[in-house]
């Protein structure tokens, strides 16, 4: 009887154990789950005011202004902007954090991609008398069924961060084929520069949300430290791999890999449905 008592007292307590863990569980998946549902929505009801603000700042850059006025214009136009990329960062990342984000599918043309995520750097990285180069090598397909959106934004997110840590030199994109079946192709897309580098106990890091090298860094350059995850998380959707090599004092290279359906071939181009 006495062990009997103690056998049931024992199963009692792993009992109440388990049930305690199973609420403490639901009640952290509930809390992630609204703290990404509030993210969501708040960054929906900022873009929205925000897209107003850009869009009549605008208009009232294309009205005759006095040339101080016109400053100002620009001042409110190139703040919204960037609020708002901050602001799609935000967003992308609680909707990949909830599992919302979905591919939207379409066949568009690589080297038009490419060239799209590069052409938004070039008047910075001219401002900077840094040499910007786009190499994609000839047996790679031009023709890929994916979400060219979201392959742009991770080579813009590269690009952009190549461009912003280096002040003099070279920025190269490559595109080089790795692997090819009779449906799909495996691509490697590499962005090198010739600027501050990473030190090695950073380079895993800087992948993860919120990571930046440093305060004073992140002070000089500003950014939110979404960028990689948001690219590691989008190119992991794409069945891909995402890394780097750096040296301090001499540069790095971004790189992933991305596994894409080659486009039917004779299908109409749709490159510019995108955006
Ligand atoms: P953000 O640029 O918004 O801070 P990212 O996630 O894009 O966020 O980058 C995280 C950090 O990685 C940056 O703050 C920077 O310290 C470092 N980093 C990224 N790209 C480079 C690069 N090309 N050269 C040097 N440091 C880089």
């Amino acid at each position: 009887v006495v062990a009997y008592f103690i056998v049931a007292r024992e199963l009692n307590k792993r009992r109440t154990l388990l049930s305690q863990l199973e609420y403490a569980r639901d009640a952290a998946l509930t809390l992630a789950r609204r703290q990404s549902d509030f993210l969501a929505n708040m960054s929906h009801e900022i873009r929205t005011p925000m897209n107003g603000i850009m869009g009549t700042s605008e208009l009232l850059l294309r009205t005759p202004l006095a040339p101080n006025q016109k400053d100002l214009a620009e001042t409110i136009r190139y703040s919204a902007e960037s609020l708002l990329v901050i602001i799609n960062d935000i967003l992308d990342f609680s909707k990949i954090e909830a599992g919302k984000l979905d591919f939207q599918v379409s066949d568009f043309d690589l080297r038009a991609t490419v060239e799209q995520a590069v052409e938004t750097v070039a008047a910075t990285a001219r401002k900077k008398s840094l040499e910007l180069v786009t190499l994609v090598y000839r047996d790679v397909p031009e023709q890929l069924r994916g979400d060219a959106g979201r392959l742009r934004q991770v080579l813009l997110n590269l690009v952009g961060n190549a461009v912003k840590f280096t002040d003099r030199g070279e920025v190269v994109v490559r595109v080089t084929k790795q692997a090819e079946t009779a449906t799909h192709v495996t691509l490697k897309f590499s962005v090198t520069d010739t600027g501050i580098g990473i030190p090695k106990e950073f380079q895993e890091d800087i992948f993860e949300a919120f990571a930046q090298v440093d305060a004073s860094r992140s002070r000089r350059f500003g950014g939110t430290g979404l960028g990689l995850a948001i690219s590691k998380r989008l190119v992991q959707m794409m069945g891909g791999e995402i890394g780097v090599e750096s040296e301090v004092g001499k540069g790095s290279t971004f790189w992933f890999t991305a596994t894409l359906e080659k486009a039917e071939a004779g299908q109409p181009l749709s490159t510019y449905e995108m955006w």
